[in-house]
This record gives structure tokens, sequence and C-alpha cells, in this order.
């Protein structure tokens, strides 16, 4: 574990984005907390132990590492489903786990046949569908035999679900696609019902999804960024704001980040900072190093462009990111010492640090900056 820095989840910020999200969804829709990608750098372990406590008890996942965290941390008391990945090795222990996992090949429904039956327990598998992302899923000239084949293996194939995923249902640009492909996986479900095989349930949204096409949020919807409190884009809370009359964000910030100054020095005048050339003292300055740098997930593309709080002010990142540290221009601050709190994310005095500034910047999404934070950070929950 490092000490460079830590991770705060606040508590407070989840229950209020769980209240939201429980208004906002249909009342029998099963809520499935995205926890892939360390919880979006949340921390997965801190996080489904938080979400479990305020009653959220289906998680899912993109791979199996993943889905034995959520199972260490929680066992059978919560719901896990592999949306992605599962390695050919590893099919017996998420059998054996009652572990849920999207299929999308006919590889797949025959080694989970035959691993079930070895293990005389079901596999519980819920079928992908190509609706038109061309990523993963059966194609509908497949869903005939498909069906066929799980009627037929239907003592080692529990077939719990029915699913899809959109390509891009946070931008109004891809409206006609995602229409294209409601449409397509509601063709997929008559299938199955000519030959007569239904399965538990059906999903299909994500968080964009979910708002901006309510109708997609079927049986369980499948969120992540929203539960942390940022939106997968500000198309969707422009138009999420466009439907109410007080013009405020309902979500709150669950992720803070926060590291201390470990030096502070006086450079002079016409000086070089850092490595190279990219940064010249234009008049003596006083700066401040922290313990933080790209191998962290501060990305080195926020060279001479990212802003810390410190003492309640803004403060540039100035010179290169380096791999373990980055230097912060702290000339207007008058008492500065080694020790002091500096805010990457999250709020100091009056200020705030936001997720979506480090996208503004560097033109990375809210999902690629988290999810790149170091998992060697420790988390910690507060109130
Ligand atoms: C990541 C993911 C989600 C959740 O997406 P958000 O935009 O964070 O809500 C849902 N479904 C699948 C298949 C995913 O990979």
């Amino acid at each position: 574990m490092h000490r460079n820095s830590i991770i705060e989840i606040n508590q407070k910020a989840y229950q209020n984005n769980l209240a939201f999200l429980k208004k906002m969804l249909g009342k029998k829709v099963i809520f499935s907390s995205v926890v892939k990608g360390n919880a979006y750098g949340h921390g997965i372990k801190e996080f489904v132990t938080m979400a479990y406590q305020n009653g959220v008890n289906h998680f899912s996942v993109f791979d199996v590492e993943e889905a034995k965290i959520v199972f260490e941390t929680l066992g059978n008391n919560a719901t896990i489903m592999i949306m992605g990945f599962v390695a050919d090795d590893d099919l017996h222990w998420v059998i054996e786990n009652e572990i849920q996992f999207f299929v999308f090949e006919r590889y797949r429904l025959a080694s989970a046949t035959k691993t079930a039956k070895k293990l005389k327990r079901k596999a519980k598998i819920h079928i992908e569908i190509e609706t038109g992302m061309n990523r993963t899923g059966f194609a509908k000239r497949e869903l005939a035999n498909l069906s066929k084949y799980l009627i037929k293996e239907s003592k080692h194939l529990d077939f719990v679900g029915i699913c899809t995923h959109y390509a891009g249902a946070e931008s109004i640009s891809n409206y006609m696609r995602v229409e294209s492909q409601i449409k397509k996986f509601n063709e997929a479900i008559e299938i199955f019902k000519f030959y007569r095989i239904e399965p538990k349930i059906k999903h299909t949204a994500c968080s964009a999804a979910s708002m901006m096409f309510p109708e997609t949020q079927m049986d369980l919807v499948r969120i992540g960024i929203l539960q942390y409190g940022l939106w997968p884009s500000p198309e969707v809370l422009v138009t999420y704001l466009n439907t109410k009359k007080k013009k405020i964000d309902p979500l709150q910030r669950v992720i803070s980040w926060k590291s201390e100054i470990m030096n502070v020095k006086r450079v002079k005048s016409g000086e070089f900072i850092g490595y190279g050339t990219s940064y010249m003292a234009k008049e003596n300055m006083k700066i401040a190093t922290i313990p933080l740098g790209y191998s962290h997930g501060y990305s080195r593309s926020l060279s001479n462009q990212g802003r810390v709080l410190i003492d309640g002010k803004r403060c540039a990142v100035i010179g290169t990111i380096n791999m373990n540290m980055l230097t912060i221009d702290v000339s207007e601050i008058d008492h500065i010492k080694k020790g002091d709190e500096v805010v990457i994310i999250g709020n100091q005095g009056d200020l705030s640090i936001t997720v979506a500034s480090f996208g503004e910047i560097n033109n990375v999404l809210n999902y690629e900056f988290l999810s790149r934070i170091s998992k060697t950070i420790p988390r910690k929950i507060i109130e």
C-alpha cells in the first residue's frame, strides 16, 4: 500500500445517488451495481462492502478476477454477474460458486454444459444478443438453434437472462443506432418465445440508456457511472435537467483523492523546473512537490495543465508529470509546509476539482481517468 495519497469514498454521497436512482428506475427493476475497473477506481472491495451495507446485492463485473474479489468480500450474500471474460480454466470456479456469466459464443455454451454436468450444478447464464454494437453476442440467425440447445440442456443450463449492450446511448448522435438495437433485441426475445423458452430476466441498460431510453430498463439495469455520482456525458445531464424545473445536479461525487506536500523550495527566475525545458520560471517562484505521478494514474498529459487545491486555492501543475512525482506552483501561498493537504479530486474551502475537469483538459472520459487510479492507493469509506 502506498502512503502517498488516499482515496476517500463518501457514503452519504452514495446514499444520495442510490436514492436518486431508485426514484428514476421502475419499482420492480433490479439494480445491478457495475464495479468493473476496480469499481471505477473507487476500490472494488471497499466499494462493494459499502454498497452491500446500503442494500445493494447485485454486482456486475468484467472478469473472473473481479468476481473473485466480490465473492471473497460478500460471499453468497450477493449475486455476481460477469459481463465479459471467463478463461476456460476459470469456468469450474464460476459454475461451482453459482457466479452468473454472459455467454456469447457456442463454444462457451458447450463448455459450460460440460462443466455443469461434471459438477452436478447448473451454469447460470445470460445469453448476450448481437444487436448492432458488433462486439460480442449471438447473431439473429443463430437464435433458433440456440433455443433448441437451451431446451435440450436445460438440466445443466439455467437460462437466467437475455441481454445486450448499447453502442453509445450517452450521445444523441447515436439515437438511430440505439433505436435499431432496441428493435433487434425485441425481435430476439420473440424468437425465443416462438421456441417456448423464456429467460427469467431481460436486461440491456447501462447508466445512459436507463436515463435516455427508459424503456430499456426492463427487468434489471447495469448501472456504473451514475452510482458514483458522475454523468456518462454532459448530454445526459442536460437532457435530464431539461425535464426539471430546478436545474441542479441531483448526484454527488463519491470519490475524493488527497495527497500531501513532500517538499517545498524556491526557484530563481530563469531556471527550468523538472525534466527538460517544458517549464521555465519567469520570476522567482515557490514550488512544492507531491508524491504522485503517472504510475499512480495522474496522466502525464496533465503536464503543465493539471490543477490541484492547496490551502483552499487552485494551484497549477508545472513541468512534466514524473512517474512518481509532480510539481506545483505555490508562489501565492504564504504559509505552506511539508505535510499540508493537497486535493487532486474533491473539495477544499469553497473550491472543488471535479472528475469531469480532467476530461476537459485531457480529453479523457470520466471512466478512463477513474479506472486508471492506481489500485495500490488505500481507499477509505467516510461518512
Ligand atoms: C460498463 C458496462 C455497463 C455500465 O456502464 P455505465 O455507463 O457506467 O453505467 C453496463 N453494461 C456493460 C455491458 C458494461 O460493460
